[in-house]
Parts: structure tokens; C-alpha cells; sequence
């Protein structure tokens, strides 16, 4: 089969690979349906992250087992199937507690940009559609779960969005988007996203921002502050990873207010003293997608939610590289790529 690897910045190339073959008993080999570029990819191809040689892509996927090591119970071949983009066995100390993307077995996935898959620990790591395969206009919106809609809705959870309450979202890639989706869905009274970007405020808006701010940095702040009465948020989501957005991210939540970040930091640095008089609940990491998966593709299967609808270009897997490029030049918000 060909795959995608990285080789260096702005330099993607979909070449040949050795087909994933099972390694492990617990392993299972997934023939996907559909993948996708993640923002987290655009680190190390923009040359913002180091990489170790030339390395394998892609860890967003879902589709039908194909095959499954000796010891996997519960995944059959011929399942429709999503995963996270976190491995778990599901049964360590951390899995039943919720953390399943802080397993004890975990490997964060890789190679998912290729028309076929290994996942290791299968029976953990997999969720199966009930009802069979899917309809193919659903196959989006499961992908979506994989890893954009799991880490929004993570955002959003961490954040302890309540029925009523007032969020913000600093960040308009897939995942703040899919944040406002989340919060939205979680009842949220009002829902302030902050962009500057036109075609995603409209997402936005659809998917049930009531405000948009367009200000960043203290500009940004002093906005929200305006919007809230001089309070702050009580559940602000920080979707992006950087200094700046920390900053506004901290600065926008209420004293007892809840902050979450799932954008992978880079050079961010906190100053505890300053942290400490803010007040606020801060938790994020790794999304424990895994622990999501059974409702998200509950509500999706369901029609209650499309988050497919962040993925604005669809292209081949033999044009990855246009898929990175439109994504790395904000041209496209998420890039899907079909086998
Ligand atoms: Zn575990």
C-alpha cells in the first residue's frame, strides 16, 4: 500500500509502505473508510515540533476490521469501527476511571494516513457502530469522533459546561468549533466564539455560538469582560495551544470558573503566582476520546449532531500533501481524505 510520511517541513509524501500486518495478539488491521489531516499534524510540518527522521501520519480513522489478532474478543472482522487517537486497554487502573488517554498501555497512533491500519489493544482501543455499517453520508461525522468532536467535547467537559452557563471558545480550527458544537449540545445558555475568520464564524454560528468575538490578546480579554457583565466566563475552552491564547484563555474565565485546554501546548509558559490569584479550575491533556466515543456516535447515528460539517474539502489520500497545505494556509478547515 502507499502511506503518508512526513520527511521534514512542507514536505509530505505519500509513497510506498509495508502493509500493517497483526503484530500483537490484542491487534486488529482496519481497511478505513475515511481519514484526515488533524491542526496537531501542521506542528512538525510547519517545522514548529522536531521530528525523528522521517515519520508516518495520521491518527484519525474509522472503518471496517478487516482482521483481528488471536486475543481479541469483542471487535469481529466486518465491524464499522472508530478508535481514538490514543490507544487503551479499557481495563487498566486509569481506563474505568475515564482516563482511557492516560492508559497504562498507551500508544498514540500513527500511520493512519493510508487506506489500511494497525490498532493495538483492539478490544479497548475500538467502538463498533451498533446496527452495522453505517450509511456512507454518516462516515464524516464518525470520523469527526475520532479525534476533533472527542477533544471538543473533552473541552467542553473539562470546562464544566452546565445548562445555562456562559462559555467561551478561544480558538476556531475544528476542534473549537466542534467545542461550540459540544457546549451547545451540554445546554449552555450563551456561547461567545472568538474569530476573525468569516467561513468559521458562519460554522460557528450553525453549530450555536451567540456571540463572536473578533479581538485578541488584552483587546480580546477586555471584549469578553464587556460581554459579561465584568466577570468573566464560567467555562472558557482553550483550543489552540500557544502563549496568547493561554493567556486570553485564563484571563477570560470568572474567579471559580472552569478553564480547559486540549490544544497541545508549545512554548507556553505559566507564571504560578500570577495563576494563583486568577482562582481558576484548570484541566486538560490528552482527550479521553475513548470514554466519549459510545454517545458521540450515539448522537451522530441519532442525526442530533453533524460534526462531520468541519470537514470544508475532500480530497484523495493520494493528495495529502494538498490536504496540508490548504489546511496550513487556513484555505480549508479540515482536510478529509478518502482511500
Ligand atoms: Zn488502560
Amino acid at each position: 500500500m502507499k502511506g503518508t510520511v512526513l520527511y521534514g517541513p512542507g514536505d509530505i509524501r505519500f509513497e510506498d509502505r509495508e502493509d500493517p500486518k497483526i503484530a500483537a495478539p490484542t491487534d486488529a488491521i482496519l481497511r478505513l473508510s475515511a481519514t484526515c489531516v488533524c491542526g496537531s499534524d501542521l506542528w512538525p510540518y510547519r517545522g514548529l515540533q522536531p521530528i525523528d527522521g522521517p515519520t508516518p501520519m495520521g491518527h484519525e480513522y474509522c472503518g471496517i476490521v478487516e482482521e483481528v489478532g488471536s486475543a481479541v474478543k469483542f471487535i469481529k472482522p466486518g465491524q464499522f469501527v472508530v478508535g481514538s487517537f490514543a490507544t487503551s486497554d479499557n481495563t487498566c487502573p486509569h481506563c474505568p476511571y475515564g482516563y482511557q488517554s492516560s492508559c497504562m498501555h498507551r500508544e498514540f497512533m500513527l500511520r493512519a494516513q493510508a487506506p489500511f491500519l494497525r490498532v493495538p489493544q483492539a478490544d479497548g482501543t475500538l467502538v463498533a457502530t451498533p446496527g452495522g455499517v453505517p450509511s456512507p453520508d454518516l462516515v464524516p461525522s464518525l470520523l469527526a469522533a475520532s479525534d476533533v468532536l472527542g477533544t471538543g467535547w473533552f473541552a467542553a467537559d473539562a470546562a464544566n459546561v452546565k445548562p445555562g452557563g456562559t462559555v467561551v471558545v478561544v480558538g476556531d480550527g475544528a476542534v473549537g468549533l466542534l467545542g461550540v458544537l459540544s457546549a451547545k449540545q451540554m445546554g449552555a445558555g450563551r456561547i461567545i466564539a472568538m474569530s476573525r475568520h468569516e467561513a468559521r464564524q458562519k460554522l460557528a454560528r450553525e453549530f450555536g455560538a451567540t456571540d463572536i468575538v473578533t479581538e485578541r490578546g488584552d483587546a480580546g480579554i477586555a471584549r469578553i469582560k464587556d460581554l459579561t457583565k465584568g466577570i468573566g466566563a464560567d467555562s472558557v475552552l482553550e483550543c489552540v495551544g500557544t502563549q496568547e491564547s493561554m493567556m486570553q484563555a485564563i484571563h477570560s474565565t470568572r474567579p471559580g470558573g472552569y478553564m480547559s485546554y486540549v490544544g497541545v501546548p508549545h512554548g507556553v509558559e505559566l507564571d504560578a503566582q500570577q495563576l494563583f490569584f486568577t482562582h481558576i479550575h484548570l484541566h486538560g491533556g490528552p482527550a479521553r476520546v475513548r470514554r466519549f466515543l459510545p454517545k458521540l456516535i450515539d448522537l451522530i447515528l441519532k442525526g442530533t449532531i453533524t460534526p462531520g460539517k468541519v470537514f470544508d474539502l475532500t480530497l484523495l489520500l493520494a493528495q495529502v500533501a494538498e490536504g496540508y497545505r490548504a489546511m496550513d494556509e487556513r484555505r480549508a478547515i479540515k482536510a478529509l481524505l478518502k482511500p
